[in-house]
């Protein structure tokens, strides 16, 4: 009876769906040669084999795909599925005093929709942003089935410090929820990673400094959020328990703290000085840049009085450029929903990653091969390698000689399965 099993189970992963995808081009996200004519073997949810476009299996289904570029599954490290645009402070506000928790569920549900279908197959969650925990349950709908969306990595409520985060402006006399979770000192702190840690968080998102202002000599400078003793306690905690820890953090005073204390990676780095780039290097950081939510965001919080936000792009240019020349590991991310999530594709991030200081082949790394070692899921996913996961994409034309064809996915598989094409 087990052997006949055994035979059966042998039997049908044999019969496993077999889907070969063929294209003009392969890039693999290795940063090799581009791979033309090129085919991919899928069978199941695995990458059997990629490489030069020859006679397809027999039996399997074949998707052809004419003058396209197969691509790896986009990752996006920074995203808000819980956040719907967050320009002005009303925006921010209304989303957390006039929306439900069971309605901003629902509203996230079509931004992962929305995000899939932009070729995102996988997406690191960065705080719900007052939601709580819905982003657990986002991720759990999705690996059910129940809704479509990308493979989640999520971070839960996030911890800033009393006074630290918004919204703010309000009478102390009333009570209202909170963008994330407040903690103040050690031993809260160390509470409060394993509360959201136990409640399902991936990773643990601290925002490391606030109140940005250009200093006499000209530089970015914030006010930072933890002191050093707090930091260190939230990093070593989620260390211990083997998960690792993403800052929100903008000039030298949040990005310095976050850096000494242990952190996995910095979030928007809007002007880091040089020394703490090299720090970054030594100590194998990555930078997640979101170069798109400040493009979006800067003239409307401008407009809105704070004046900041009109130099905060160039800053944010500058240190990005530098970053890359230093050679930081670069994880693409865009901090969608941080812009509305249907007011532009958050693919629009490879145009300004060219723009300001990468090649085409780098930003598309950053987006696949750099964001899944990030992940610490680059025996899974990133590349298109043959025992892989087949995430795959496709953009029409070249995106190595036009960029902004990454704004125009076409095909997207995720886990073996169409779910664009
Ligand atoms: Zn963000």
């Amino acid at each position: 009876m087990k052997r006949l099993l055994l035979l059966l189970l042998l039997a049908a992963s044999a019969h496993a769906q077999v889907i070969v995808i063929k294209a003009a081009r392969l890039v693999d996200g290795r940063g090799g040669e581009v791979v033309a004519p090129a085919m991919i073997v899928v069978r199941g949810n695995k990458i059997e084999s990629a490489g030069r476009a020859a006679a397809p299996p027999a039996g399997a289904e074949v998707i052809d795909l004419g003058d396209a570029t197969l691509l790896p599954g986009l990752i996006d490290a920074h995203v808000h599925l819980l956040l719907q645009g967050d320009v002005t402070t009303e925006d921010y506000d209304v989303q957390l005093f006039k929306e439900s928790m069971a309605y901003r569920a629902l509203r996230a549900s079509r931004a992962a929709k929305i995000g899939l279908e932009h070729g995102f197959t996988t997406m690191r969650d960065l705080e719900t942003e007052g939601a709580m925990y819905t982003d657990v349950d986002l991720k759990r709908a999705i690996n059910n089935g129940i809704i479509p969306g990308p493979r989640l990595f999520v971070s839960t409520r996030a911890l800033s410090v009393t006074g630290g985060y918004g919204p703010t402006g309000y009478s102390p006399e009333i009570s209202y929820p909170r963008g994330v979770q407040i903690v103040d000192g050690v031993e809260a702190a160390r509470k409060a990673v394993r509360e959201q840690i136990g409640n399902g968080a991936d990773w643990i998102k601290v925002y490391a400094d606030r109140s940005y202002f250009v200093q006499k000599d000209g530089t970015l400078s914030s006010i930072p959020t933890f002191t050093r003793e707090e930091m260190k306690a939230i990093v070593e905690e989620a260390h211990r328990l083997r998960h690792k820890v993403a800052a929100h953090a903008m000039a030298r005073p949040g990005i310095e703290n976050a850096l000494l204390a242990g952190i996995d990676s910095i979030e928007h780095g809007i002007a880091i000085p040089d020394d703490l780039l090299d720090m970054m290097v030594r100590n194998g950081v990555y930078l997640c840049p979101t170069l798109t939510v400040t493009e979006f965001v800067a003239p409307g919080r401008a407009a809105e009085g704070r004046g900041i936000w009109a130099k905060i792009p160039e800053f944010h240019r500058d240190s990005f450029a530098r970053a890359v020349k230093k050679g930081v590991k670069i994880a693409f991310g865009t901090d969608v929903g941080g812009f509305p999530w249907d007011a532009l594709n958050e693919a629009r991030e490879f145009g300004y990653m060219t723009r300001f200081g990468m090649t085409p082949m780098q930003a598309i790394q950053a987006a696949t091969r750099t964001a899944a070692q990030l992940l610490d899921q680059d025996d899974q996913l990133g590349t298109i390698e043959p025992g892989k996961l087949a995430d795959i994409v496709a953009v029409p034309g070249n995106p190595l000689q036009d960029i902004t064809a990454m704004e125009k996915v076409s095909f997207v598989m995720k886990d073996g399965v169409v779910v664009r094409r």
